[in-house]
């Protein structure tokens, strides 16, 4: 009896303790909690039937895009993963997103990770990314919006039991930077510097990829004491799929996955609150959906007729082939109706790129006119070059890094669209297993290719697409390793 009595000081105090806390339910310490919620994110489209800027605005939204919430509570400490249907997640939306979940639930910012999907036809208006007419406030309706689901995931908080697995889609998945045979002829980088690979090649004369691609798609599920399933977070490291039509806001591959995964998991589409599925985007800087194979490979292959897709059937099947194989991983799931839930972040200092001598001279010739540049990219510029080479930038560039820890998975946040041989090694030397990458995640800071990549060249290793110190995927691997290390 006694006991008991004690008990229930004990949680009457806590309840006491927690007031300033948003929610209603009292936490308790043996028991592990969630909620899910998706807010609408979709900008506005554009009202001038002919806007001719260089990239027009959207005209038509095929399907809505979304901020996809999910909050753990251990009883002591809170988490919440968001993950958003835009291309960048700019590191200022992020930071004012989290201060209002702070002030909103009490959750701290090392405790609050919010991503990007990298769904190139997020908005066509481009409003992530400030190109935006001047019809309200995206950036600051987007923070909100992204408080708003995570507060709605905080008051629907209920006691959960959570499972997590590993599968494999290694058949959408394609390194997309190429050695080439002799026969393709010289690779022209963006200032007409000689490169060893090239990125989207084409479909012949390729000998063999630059880099590795990560199979693996990592789940974890939750669900009530009941069974009734409150949320499904997937990462995968696909760039996006797309085969969509333009000037058309979708949420593409992502969103089509989880209703998808919903579906097969049996969700009742009236259940209240409703599921959330939610994919994430892993490690996917030089991998995309193109079927991509290197001559001596084709040679093996029957000659197989190139399909023509309708718009969204490419998305389509991606989706619903990483959802069958997530739904083999949760068949034989263990459930665990406690795990203790714990963040360590990180901001890293890296020095900004700097253009070379020979980029510089280049650039200045270019500007004089003294030469015609063979590269028609619009990515890197003479332009682009001499705004590096100037000291108006910024010597350096702050960067959040996170890890969390769910029971025996951890998740490795981080900043950049990092390529996948960088999420391998974090998964290699992770001291806890399994891990899950989450690239473009509090922050958008371009392309991560590591020194080796860098000196091969290709698009993603230009400057102004990758902005860091070209050593800069060596020190985060260091430190997100160390930060793994340290979670309790
Ligand atoms: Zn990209």
């Amino acid at each position: 009896m006694r006991s008991q009595c004690l008990v229930i000081v004990a949680s009457l105090c806590l309840t006491l303790f927690s007031l300033p806390l948003a929610d209603a339910a009292t936490p308790d310490e043996t028991v592990l909690q969630a909620g899910a919620a998706i807010s609408n994110i979709t900008p506005p489209i554009s009202l001038d039937p002919v806007a001719q800027s260089k990239r027009p605005p959207a005209t038509h939204v095929h399907d809505e895009l979304h901020a996809r919430c999910l909050v753990l509570d251990d009883g002591e400490v809170r988490l919440a993963l968001v993950v958003c249907d835009l291309r960048h997640m700019s590191a200022e939306v992020a930071a004012n997103a989290k201060q209002l979940i702070q002030s909103a639930t009490g959750i701290p910012p090392e405790s609050v990770l919010i991503s990007a999907t990298h769904t190139h036809t997020s908005s066509g208006a481009r409003l992530e990314e400030g190109e935006s007419e001047s019809y309200y406030d995206y950036k600051a309706f987007l923070a909100r919006r992204i408080a708003e689901g995570v507060l709605r995931s905080v008051n629907q908080l209920e006691p959960a039991r959570i499972g997590w697995g590993v599968v494999e889609e290694p058949t959408q998945v394609f390194n997309r930077r190429w050695f080439l045979m002799p026969g393709r002829g010289i690779i022209y980088g963006a200032h007409d510097n000689i490169e060893h690979v090239d990125t989207n090649p084409g479909y012949t004369g390729l000998l063999r990829p630059a880099g590795p691609v990560d199979p693996q798609i990592t789940f974890l599920s939750v669900q009530s004491t009941s069974g009734k399933p409150i949320a499904l977070f997937a990462s995968y490291g696909l760039h996006y799929v797309g085969g969509i039509p333009a000037r058309t806001i979708s949420a593409d591959y992502f969103a089509i996955f989880a209703d998808r995964i919903g579906e097969l998991l049996g969700v009742d589409p009236n259940q209240a609150p409703p599921f959330v599925g939610i994919m994430a985007n892993g490690t996917s800087g030089d991998v995309n959906n193109l079927e991509r194979y290197s001559e001596e490979e084709l040679a093996k292959r029957d000659p197989q007729p190139k399909k023509r897709y309708l718009p969204y059937e490419k998305a389509c099947e991606v989706a619903y082939l990483c959802a069958e194989k997530v739904l083999q991983g949760h068949l034989s799931l263990q459930w665990h109706d406690y795990v203790k839930l714990s963040s360590v972040q990180r901001t890293l200092t890296f020095e900004r790129r700097y253009p070379t001598k020979e980029e510089v001279e280049w650039a200045e010739a270019v500007k004089a006119k003294k030469i015609k540049p063979m590269s028609t990219s619009r990515y890197s510029t003479y332009s682009t070059v001499l705004a590096y080479a100037s000291p108006e930038m910024p010597p350096t560039i702050d960067v959040i890094v996170q890890t969390h820890r769910i029971g025996d998975l951890a998740i490795a946040a981080m900043p950049f669209e990092v390529f996948a041989e960088i999420g391998l090694e974090l998964k290699d030397r992770s001291p806890i297993q399994p891990l899950m990458n989450i690239s473009i995640a509090n922050g958008s800071h371009g392309y991560l290719p590591t020194p080796q990549q860098h000196r091969l060249g290709g698009y993603e290793t230009w400057i102004g697409v990758n902005k860091v110190q070209l050593d800069a995927s060596e020190k985060m691997v260091d430190s997100l390793v160390e930060m793994l290390d340290e979670l309790e």
